[in-house]
């Protein structure tokens, strides 16, 4: 069965995709059947795996409106060696068509139920902010992973999104949880961030992810080469450290023994 995660954070630009795409990666890099969806009419996910948004026979809208299945809509990534379901512009629109069908929020979920034997991780890249589209996610998860920069108002933030995850599963998905918060484009040197990674610890717990993704410009620039960084500079800092949170995903899901193999 597989474990699907919405990467979610109401903010844009705090490394949702980023952490998408190179999870994704280090995912398969580590023996992980995984199908990254992208659930944001952006596209960059799609891009970023190397797939052309501009020229998708079937996207997730598609699925979302029930022409097509996942299978049937699924691409192979370039070189991630992961599948994707891709979005693109054309997907902006099915928010307002969504509005008026039945089971709005759960046309993901019943998508999912097809493959649900064909990976282990389902990845879904949500947009930034907390609409139709995003609750399809959430009412499609098992759990949440926050990507996060340590900022001054990022806790603030934080906490919009818990009480989102708590509304959620009180009424609409049973099996959501939030799986972890995880410190991106991190530079320890900066003493603000240092001081509210803290905080976060304090307040969060074991919910902060032991790894911590680095500010590295490899993975910025891996985009437009159309590869995750894990792939396009694998020695890199950000992309060692995407590989390293890959492992401590398959840990906490499968148990440590799995978590070595590459
Ligand atoms: P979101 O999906 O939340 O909008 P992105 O993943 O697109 O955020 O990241 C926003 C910008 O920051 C992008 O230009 C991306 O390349 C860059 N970025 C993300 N993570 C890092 C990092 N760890 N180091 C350097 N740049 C990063
Ligand atoms: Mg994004």
């Amino acid at each position: 069965m597989a474990r699907i995660y919405c990467i979610a954070n109401q903010k844009g630009g705090v490394g949702k995709t980023t952490t998408t795409v190179n999870l994704a990666a280090g995912l398969a890099l580590v023996g992980q059947r995984v199908l990254l969806i992208d659930l944001d009419p952006q596209g960059n996910a799609t891009m970023g795996s190397g797939i052309n948004k501009r020229e998708l026979p079937l996207t997730i809208y598609d699925v979302l409106l029930e022409s097509a299945t996942i299978p049937e809509a699924v691409q192979k990534s370039g070189s991630g060696g992961y599948d994707v379901l891709g979005a693109n512009r054309e997907l902006a629109g099915a928010e307002v068509e969504l509005v008026a069908l039945e089971r709005r929020n759960e046309r993901l979920r019943r998508a999912l139920k097809v493959v649900d034997g064909d990976y282990d991780f389902v990845l879904i890249d949500c947009p930034p902010s907390l609409n139709l589209l995003t609750l399809n996610g959430l009412c499609s998860a098992h759990g949440v992973i926050v990507p996060m920069q340590c900022e001054y108002f990022a806790l603030e933030g934080v906490s919009d999104l818990v009480n989102t995850i708590k509304q959620v599963h009180a009424n609409l998905n049973r099996d959501l949880e939030l799986i972890g918060l995880l410190r991106v484009m991190y530079d320890p040197r900066i003493t603000l961030q240092a001081h509210v990674s803290e905080q976060l610890k304090a307040h969060f717990g074991d919910k902060v992810f032991n790894t911590v993704i680095p500010r590295n410009v490899r993975l910025a620039e891996a985009p437009s080469y159309g590869q995750p960084g894990v792939v396009f500079d694998p020695t890199s800092r950000g992309a060692v450290a995407f590989v390293e949170f890959a492992q401590e995903m398959v840990a906490r899901e499968k148990g440590p023994a799995l978590a070595d193999i590459r």
